[in-house]
């Protein structure tokens, strides 16, 4: 039952307290507040000196089943032709054998090493479950289902569901359907997965939506470069109708815009779309490292806090971003919108992304009840302001998980 003093914590559901005090008992924050000259210090207390403590982060939306895909897909200037890169790339995975698995294992101890304390995966095959459990890292998988043929939407929609049934996951790693996005899931499939999850009505879901400006110009009119790729890979259905609307009236007209639903990207949404998105209470997922260097473009960051949406962050997967860091990510945003409140970028990389992913009861603020995952990032001094300070990028050298530096006593 360790008491800590630090230089900064950052309890994220309120301001930064600068000379601070916190006590942990057993994996739970106990209490915390500003150490006073002359207040009683006990005799377990770990002086941590020069570090910022803040919640473990959240990152909200990678797949952690292609990291054995780094640095092997080049970057490009459209989307598309990084997204065959990455359909070419994936057919040759018989290939890499032992490799998938150990690449989900170094993701996960590297997210961690980057200070990541709850993960948001997209999974096709499930097959990170298994080390998520192993490694004690608490997730959401969202089991994503692709079909873009009408007549296949039941079948994919009940192998999807059966293999979410099955799963073995924990407490800590749950399991839930997903939807790849409007240009490769139909309208049938659309309306299966959200049949299913009214079955789960606390399941969260997870959409890749308003990416590129192909995706646009797919639901506007049927043409462009999906339409060609989905001919390529012979998933063409004729029977679809381009809705002729934006990506986000397509799905709420279908009724899967819901509190519940974590929209990813939206690089491509207007103020129209992103004021719908809040009237539904989605969240809005921003991967802006991964948007640059798939073509997709570049997120806007300052008119996504304009419109008063719940944003979240994620790294996407390593087939697009060199590494699993969030703190990177949260550094683009500010880059990208040198006007948001430090303050609010880190909400959306800890209690914006706990609440979006349901683990909101023990992850995302210090509060005295949650769980002790905490970071300390080392600040080189006492700095004057740490929120600022914490966006302009922060290395995993600098990191250190709280419950470790007690052992290291
Ligand atoms: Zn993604």
């Amino acid at each position: 039952m360790p008491q800590y003093r630090v230089g900064w914590l950052l309890p994220i559901s309120q301001p930064p307290i600068r000379d601070a005090w916190l006590r942990t008992d057993r994996g739970r924050i106990v209490a915390f507040g500003h150490s006073r000259p002359g207040d009683f210090t006990p005799s377990d207390e770990v002086d941590l000196g020069h570090v910022a403590v803040l919640p473990g982060l959240v990152n909200a939306h990678t797949h952690l089943e292609l990291s054995w895909m780094r640095g092997r897909i080049p970057e490009a200037d459209d989307f598309v032709a990084w997204l065959r890169a990455v359909i070419a790339l994936s057919r040759t995975t018989e290939q890499q054998g032992g490799e998938v698995p150990l690449a989900i294992a170094g993701a996960v101890d590297e997210a961690r090493r980057f200070g990541t304390a709850l993960i948001g995966d997209v999974s096709n095959t499930l097959a990170t479950t298994e080390v998520l459990v192993e490694r004690d890292m608490p997730a959401v998988v969202f089991h994503e289902l692709l079909g873009f043929p009408a007549d296949k939407a039941a079948a994919v929609a009940a192998r999807g569901e059966a293999m979410v049934e099955k799963a073995i996951g924990s407490d800590q790693v749950t399991h839930t359907l997903s939807a790849h996005a409007p240009y490769s899931v139909s309208p049938a499939l659309f309306g299966a997965i959200r049949t299913a999850l009214q079955r789960t009505p606390f399941a969260r879901s997870s959409v890749h939506l308003g990416e590129s400006a192909a995706e646009v110009e797919f639901l506007c009119d049927g043409t462009g470069p999906f339409r060609a790729l989905l001919d390529d890979l012979g998933t063409w259905d004729p029977s679809w109708v381009a809705p002729d609307c934006d990506p986000v009236q397509y799905l709420d007209r279908m009724g899967f815009l819901d509190a519940r639903l974590l929209v990813v990207h939206g690089v491509q949404f207007r103020p129209a779309e992103l004021e719908r998105l809040v009237a539904r209470g989605a969240t809005l997922v921003t991967c802006p490292r991964g948007n640059i260097r798939t073509g997709a473009g570049t997120p806007p960051i300052a008119e996504f806090f304009e419109s008063g949406a719940r944003i979240a962050v994620g790294t996407d997967s390593l087939a697009s971003v060199p590494d699993l860091n969030v703190f990177a990510e949260v550094a683009e945003m500010r880059r990208l919108a040198p006007d948001v409140p430090a303050r609010l970028l880190l909400e959306c990389a800890t209690v914006n992304g706990a609440s979006a992913l349901g683990f909101e009861r023990d992850f995302g603020v210090i509060e005295a009840g949650k769980r002790d995952r905490l970071i300390a990032v080392e600040t080189e001094g006492m700095v004057p302001n740490i929120e600022e300070y914490l966006v302009s990028g922060i290395d995993a050298a600098q990191i250190t998980w709280l419950s470790s530096t007690t052992n290291r006593q």
